[in-house]
């Protein structure tokens, strides 16, 4: 489970900041949620505390009852690896091929070679791209090389999976295609967050969704409309 509890986060440059203001939200195991709101209403800060890359002026970010503000920067490897993230540029390893991407997850991990044998080939049919194990990201077209990056994300059965625009760069055909990926590992128990500022996109979907505006939920809407409780 993961908890915003009266977060608020400024940010003190030249310029201060309040990207959160007692920002409060509880995300269940399990759930597919959409984050939506216009730029600048908090989306990426809040997925930077999630994280742990910023820290909350105060309030506490729980996960799983751990106060991510908390963590000290070498546990910070471990504790990440409760996430899968996908991101709008895909971010693929340019002089990899798409095996590699996938194992190369795997590898950070310190898996066992065997079992990344086994593992990157079954993930990568999942998404459909067993033919595709030995191109280059370049080779591929942006929905394929989203779900490269999708399969890397899940490689290591993460509890969650973050989307950050995961449609941003991508034709309809394709990103309905990696939303109902996205569905299915929903629905093999991996709780799965998409930021997004696709209102189209998330109509399609039936989801809980939560709209962000100036760094507080401005609604929270639950499959059929009914306000989350
Ligand atoms: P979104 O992802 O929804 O566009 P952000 O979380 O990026 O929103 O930004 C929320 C607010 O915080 C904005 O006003 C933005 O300018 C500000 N902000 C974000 N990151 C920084 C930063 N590193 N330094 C200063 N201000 C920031």
């Amino acid at each position: 489970m993961i908890e915003f509890r009266r977060v608020n986060k400024i940010y003190e440059g030249a310029v201060r900041a309040q990207a959160l203001t007692d920002f409060n939200l509880t995300i269940g195991d399990g759930e597919f949620i959409f984050i939506i709101g216009d730029s600048g209403a908090g989306k990426s800060t809040l997925i930077k505390l999630l994280m742990g890359e910023e820290k909350a002026t105060s309030g506490s970010v729980l996960v799983d009852g751990v106060n991510v503000g908390k963590l000290r920067s070498w546990q910070l490897p471990k504790y990440r690896r409760h996430f899968g993230v996908i991101f709008q540029d895909f971010r693929l390893l340019q002089n990899y091929t798409v095996f590699e991407n996938v194992a190369f997850a795997q590898r950070v991990v310190s898996a066992s070679k065997k079992g990344m044998l086994k593992r990157v080939p079954r993930i990568l049919s999942v998404v459909g791209l067993e033919e595709k194990q030995k191109s280059y990201p370049s080779q591929l077209s942006g929905g394929e090389q989203q779900r490269v990056a999708l399969a890397r994300a899940v490689v290591n059965g993460p509890q969650y999976l973050l989307a950050d625009e995961p449609t941003g760069n991508l034709d309809p055909a394709n990103s309905l295609e990696v939303m109902r990926l996205l569905e299915d590992f929903n629905r093999s128990g991996t709780t799965v967050i998409v930021v997004t500022h696709d209102a189209a996109m998330v109509d399609q979907f039936r989801k809980r969704v939560v709209t962000m505006k100036d760094g507080q939920v401005l609604s929270d809407m639950q499959e059929g409309g009914y306000v989350h409780a």
